[in-house]
């Protein structure tokens, strides 16, 4: 098999993993990711996808009749070379199915990322997956070579594993999991004594939950990413929509609705830097509402709050205004320091009017006869599935 079959096959199979991409697939491998505060394109691929293991969600899965492809360690260093070189990519996002067993397949990623870094002085970015079972030593030498790492949390439930990823046991996640934060943490405070401290995947730690191939609430799924966050100390929490691609009675038929990916994202935002707490988001329901975002939501049931006086709010009150993020917030109170603000200037600066126009106050105006942000018509699950 030739260099260009294996990669449009492993790059092909790694679409699924979203833990560190966020935006638009392009010329077949290269994908966005958030590194370091900015959006770079990435080789994204697998190692192999000749899995010995059967999870029941994944086109990789042993029991899939699929054309099977395995890089070696340097078909994957040549390949970042090559690309790196001719400007395609800035970095290298590398996962794998499972090969032999854990600690083999993890060995051979560390082959590659120490390769890159060590003798070939790659100056790109790497995210290297950790695979789950993988020895603590390999986990530490992953996290000395990758800028970044991961670990796939899937699922919220001990069930779940048990039902849908059998090979795979909870805690063969949670422990790399744990091992990883204590090892980045013990990194970051290192560093502050000593700058030139061995690093331990110094962009930390990201995961990623499948949305909607068990039947837990998104209430549940943000509770859980919020203690992810919190006792992790995890960089982000990806949700990936569940696809349905294996004909499995054990998961749903229908593949999970992409708006409520979005709308979890949009809350996970909002609690993280917006002060949003989980009972203000989710009030008394479960579910996010798919046909109108959480901030503004929130706005229409807090009437007695708007609107605000653009020229007079607190920070703080100015990120609750839907269509004002953190950014133009702040240029609002820098920029009216120098005078009062119209609504030219406030577009200007990146405030959506559309949105923000039935939440404020402009020199002494109100516009609450526009609510062009209302959805007309209500989304429905039938004219997604056609
Ligand atoms: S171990 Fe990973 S690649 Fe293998 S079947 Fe499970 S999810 Fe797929």
């Amino acid at each position: 098999m030739t260099l260009e079959e294996k990669l449009s096959i492993l790059s092909a199979a790694a679409k699924y993993d979203v833990s560190c991409s966020f935006g638009e697939r392009r010329k077949n491998f290269v994908y966005y990711s958030a590194a370091n505060g900015k959006y770079i394109p990435i080789l994204k691929i697998l190692l192999s996808n000749a899995c010995i293991y059967d999870c029941a969600y994944c086109i990789n899965r042993k029991s899939n009749n699929i054309r099977r492809a395995t890089f070696t360690v340097d078909e994957v260093v040549k390949l970042t070379l090559d690309l790196y070189k001719r400007n395609y990519i800035e970095g290298l996002f590398l996962s794998s199915a499972i090969i032999r067993d854990p600690n083999y397949t993890m060995e051979q990623m560390i082959k590659v990322a120490k390769k890159l870094k060590e003798e070939e002085k790659f100056p790109g970015y790497i995210h290297l997956k950790i695979i789950p079972g993988a020895d603590e030593k390999l986990i530490e030498k992953a996290g000395m070579f990758a800028d970044r790492v991961s670990i796939n949390v899937e699922f919220l439930k001990k069930e779940a594993f048990f039902n849908l990823t059998p090979e795979k046991k909870p805690e063969e996640i949670q422990r790399p999991l744990h091992i990883s934060s204590i090892k980045y943490l013990q990194y970051v405070e290192e560093k502050k004594r000593h700058p030139h401290v061995n690093p331990y995947s110094p962009l930390g730690q990201t995961t990623q939950i499948i949305v909607g191939a068990t039947n837990e609430s998104d209430k549940k799924i943000i509770e859980f990413s919020n203690k992810l966050y919190k006792v992790y100390k995890l960089k982000r929490v990806y949700y990936s929509g569940y696809v349905a691609i294996n004909n499995d009675e054990r998961l749903p038929q229908k593949s999970e609705n992409p708006l409520r990916e979005h709308r979890l994202y949009q809350a996970d935002f909002l609690i993280r830097f917006y002060n949003y707490s989980i009972e203000e988001i989710f009030d008394n329901s479960e579910n996010l509402d798919l046909n109108i975002d959480p901030k503004t939501l929130w706005a229409l049931k807090h009437p007695e709050l708007f609107p605000i006086d653009i020229s007079r709010a607190k920070f703080d009150e100015l990120i609750r205004i839907p269509g004002i993020g953190l950014k133009s917030a702040r240029k609002i109170i820098e920029l009216r320091k120098y005078g009062t603000l119209n609504l030219d200037a406030l577009e200007k600066i990146g405030v959506s009017l559309k949105r923000a126009k039935d939440f404020i106050t402009v020199k002494g105006k109100t516009f609450k006869d526009l609510k062009t942000y209302m959805p007309l018509f209500e989304f429905s699950q039938n004219e997604y599935d056609s």
